[in-house]
């Protein structure tokens, strides 16, 4: 037998796919931005250039109920279809083919309008949704086959059915949101009708030579979602109904457990895919947690699934494809499934872009040619800041000379990498590194850059990326043998008892308990001790394949502290910071607030609570993760003394709520003005 790998083309019969890779389907905000249409076919153009097999676009409503947002897009009308073949004839000028996915939001929409399959409120969404009603059901599924019929003309070359995620489709197929009595809920023949006559009006709308997929939950992770045995009887029912390929859903957007985030280990899912594809005779697709072409190959090799979907990785690197192809995996910048540029942005309500490549959906916003004028440019500090400029400046055609006092480049991301969870921060220092040594830069270690060393060098422009240093909080005792810094626990300075306390919980703090809650040097979590500790169940015993969670016993006692009353972590990410909350109260972490602190001394950490009530934490350590000062000496002393153009980026130019999206976004930025 042949064993695929992800450049074997797949034969649908009616259409050839070029190969196994698809650009899952990403919301992006430029649907909705001023001259979007022109953007997104910017944005995909590129990455059909460079050889994705498939691409799936944004979810856009069949109808004005099933909007997202009140502005959301909707394809219903004749009249939209020219903007839509902006699109389609941008990635037509390559191989790859493109289909627009269908998503109506049901009550995860965000305005009064929305309806679901019962009178119900998902937890995220503030509007409760309205029982739709059956006239209603009818003409929805009319809109369905409309819009599909639209983006067949519009030159999509398929479509793809939003039916998991605890979408709309997905809200009438699990008995959790489907209370209805009709024929429409009850048994999974009639919970499932609305998902088939939705196939069925597309397929005779669209006939045979047009793509249908259909995104099936395959795994709810919900009280009362679907059973194993109602997934499959879906899947060969779509089957026999002429969808071309079906795709995987994991998790309802409101499921307690995270799918997509850093800490779920690499391939976690693509198991169920596996089950789902022994069932039926068509294609499937996996995704979730899926960076690496390597991996991206085992995953067909072992028979997992016919098609590998990714996202992020394609905000990450558009020439994902075309560097496996020649050989270069070394050079893909992979996405480390952070969500802070991208899932974080939509939530802010902002365009989506990537921590670790910021030209992601603003491509048009840099220049892409050498520069007119070579510049002799030095930059100081090579953490993420300064190895982004570096690099850039490099691409651009300057001669750059990167300086560092440490042994190696990559900055706090050395620090951040040996959190658990956090691992992937190793590929871009990887990614880093070889850029570095593509380049003609030269790369100084070991050595701080003085006057001497600017002033025998003809520079024509400074940047100065020195970062930051870690904040030390004037507290009585401050110096006692208890205290050390958050950077001597990470770099294991420090052998940590077994009770400790964590001034300041912010990202770093919940970066360190997280780091203690684990034995020094544990791997990352295993797929199978993943699904255990949040609960999912590859037995499959109950719907929605949940299961008692068993998260693992913590090895310390931890207190994480702040001064503010605030919920701890409020300032994390949207996407990501409920996850490290659970993990921390999972792992028996007390997180107090409302105090402050009077006094460490060898009976431990003396605390005021907002009551007036003092109490003492009778604590091995204190580790210190107070804020950040920023690293700007140089840059004040150099503003002084010397003529050159001299910029500043990163922590060093503002320490507060630094992170490595805006030390990145600030060196790319800076060094292609330049
Ligand atoms: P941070 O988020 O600003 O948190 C600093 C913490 O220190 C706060 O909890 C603050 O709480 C406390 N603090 C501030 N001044 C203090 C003082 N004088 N005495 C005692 N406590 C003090 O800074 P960070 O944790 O160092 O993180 C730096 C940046 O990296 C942040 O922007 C963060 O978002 C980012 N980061 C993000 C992640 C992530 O997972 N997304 C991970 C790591 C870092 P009180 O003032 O209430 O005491
Ligand atoms: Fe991946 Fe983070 Fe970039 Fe999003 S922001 S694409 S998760 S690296």
């Amino acid at each position: 037998m042949n064993v695929p790998d992800i450049f074997t083309p797949l034969d649908l019969g009616h259409t050839k796919l070029q190969n196994r890779i698809v650009m899952g389907s990403m919301h992006t905000g430029l649907e909705e931005a001023k001259n979007g249409f022109q953007r997104l076919a910017d944005f995909y153009e590129l990455r059909a250039k460079n050889e994705v097999g498939l691409i799936i676009t944004g979810g856009i409503s069949p109808n004005l109920f099933g909007r997202l947002a009140p502005f959301g897009l909707q394809l219903s009308f004749g009249w939209q279809v020219k903007k839509h073949k902006i699109i389609t004839q941008a990635v037509h000028k390559y191989s790859t083919k493109i289909c627009l996915q269908i998503l109506h939001a049901g009550r995860y929409g965000f305005h009064p309008f929305i309806v679901s399959a019962s009178n119900t409120k998902a937890p995220i969404s503030p509007f409760k949704a309205r029982k739709i009603t059956k006239f209603e059901i009818n003409k929805t599924i009319n809109d369905f086959a409309k819009t599909s019929s639209l983006a067949q003309k519009a030159g999509y070359d398929g479509v793809e059915i939003m039916g998991s995620e605890g979408y709309f489709i997905n809200q009438f197929l699990a008995p959790k949101t489907n209370h209805r009595a009709d024929e429409y809920g009850g048994s999974f023949e009639n919970r499932s009708r609305l998902a088939c006559e939705i196939v069925k009006s597309i397929r005779q709308k669209v006939g045979k030579n047009f793509i249908i997929i259909f995104r099936l939950s395959m795994l709810d992770l919900v009280e009362d979602g679907m059973t194993f045995e109602e997934v499959v009887k879906l899947a060969k029912k779509l089957e026999a109904l002429g969808v071309d390929i079906i795709n995987t859903g994991i998790g309802w957007h409101e499921a307690r457990i995270p799918t997509i985030a850093t800490s779920v280990p690499r391939s976690a899912f693509t198991w169920i895919s596996k089950k789902i594809k022994q069932e039926i005779n068509i294609p499937v697709i996996t995704s979730n947690r899926i960076n690496n072409p390597e991996q991206a190959n085992k995953i067909l090799s072992d028979g997992h699934a016919d098609m590998i979907s990714m996202a992020r990785p394609f905000l990450a690197d558009p020439y994902f494809v075309t560097k496996t192809k020649e050989n270069k995996v070394d050079e893909i910048n992979t996405c480390i499934a952070c969500n802070q540029a991208c899932l974080d942005n939509i939530f802010k309500g902002h365009i989506a872009s990537c921590l670790v490549n910021p030209k992601a959906c603003f491509e048009s916003e840099f220049k892409s040619e050498k520069s007119q004028s070579e510049k002799n440019v030095l930059i100081i500090g090579a953490g993420p800041a300064g190895i982004s400029a570096a690099i850039e400046a490099s691409d651009r055609g300057h001669k750059v000379t990167l300086i560092e006092k440490n042994s190696e480049i990559g900055g706090q991301f050395n620090l951040a990498k040996v959190i658990p969870g956090k691992e992937e921060f190793h590929e871009t220092i990887r990614y880093f590194k070889k850029q570095v040594s593509l380049s003609n830069m030269t790369l100084i270690l070991n050595q701080k850059a003085d006057m001497e060393f600017i002033n025998k060098n003809n520079f024509d422009a400074i940047i100065i990326a020195t970062g930051i240093s870690p904040r030390v909080p004037q507290i009585e005792g401050i110096t006692h043998n208890k205290c050390v810094s958050y950077t001597d626990v990470l770099t294991k300075k420090v052998m940590i008892g077994k009770k400790v306390a964590i001034i300041g919980a912010g990202g770093i703090g919940f970066d360190v308990a997280e780091f203690l809650c684990h034995d020094s040097g544990d791997p990352q979590q295993d797929i199978k001790d993943f699904l255990n500790t949040w609960g999912i169940d590859q037995q499959y015993k109950n719907r929605g394949a949940l299961k008692k969670a068993k998260p693992s016993k913590p090895h310390r006692e931890i207190f994480l502290l702040q001064r503010k009353s605030s919920k701890h972590g409020s300032g994390l990410g949207k996407t990501t910071g409920w996850i490290h909350r659970q993990t921390l109260k999972n792992a028996g972490v007390k997180m107090l607030g409302d105090l402050n602190y009077t006094k460490i001394d060898d009976a431990g950490l003396h605390i005021q609570h907002a009551s007036g009530e003092v109490e003492i934490l009778d604590v091995d350590h204190v580790i210190i993760c107070a804020g950040q000062n920023s690293n700007n000496d140089l840059y004040n002393h150099l503003k002084k003394e010397i003529n050159i153009p001299l910029h500043i980026i990163g922590g060093a130019k503002k320490a507060q709520e630094i992170d490595a999206k805006r030390a990145i976004d600030e060196g790319v930025r800076l060094a292609n003005s330049l």
